[in-house]
């Protein structure tokens, strides 16, 4: 696992891969959603901290690869890489 990152999960078929698994589409072709561990990101955070998300784009492409952070009062308390892709919406289901 990788931060609080739990897995990704198909927008089409719900198959769910491992939070370490590096891949941007599903086997059947169809684009993931990360899904994260909220309840460790619960016992990092209490209520009333400020987060601040900043995520830095690592390479520009076909695939997107970017690096996620999540500080609170300048410290780390998640992050993650992820590829992302576009798609067009008349292909998306
Ligand atoms: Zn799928």
């Amino acid at each position: 696992m990788t931060g609080f990152l739990a897995g990704l999960e198909c927008t089409r078929c719900s198959d769910y891969y491992p939070g370490d698994t590096a891949r941007a589409v599903c086997d059947c072709g169809s684009t993931l959603l990360v899904r994260y561990d909220l309840a460790s990101v619960r016992k990092a955070v209490t209520p009333g901290d400020q987060l601040h998300i900043e995520v830095i784009p690592l390479r520009k492409g076909k695939i997107f690869k970017m690096k996620g952070e999540i500080k609170v009062d300048g410290n780390v308390v998640s992050s993650a890489e992820f590829l992302a892709g576009l798609a067009e919406k008349s292909k998306v289901q």
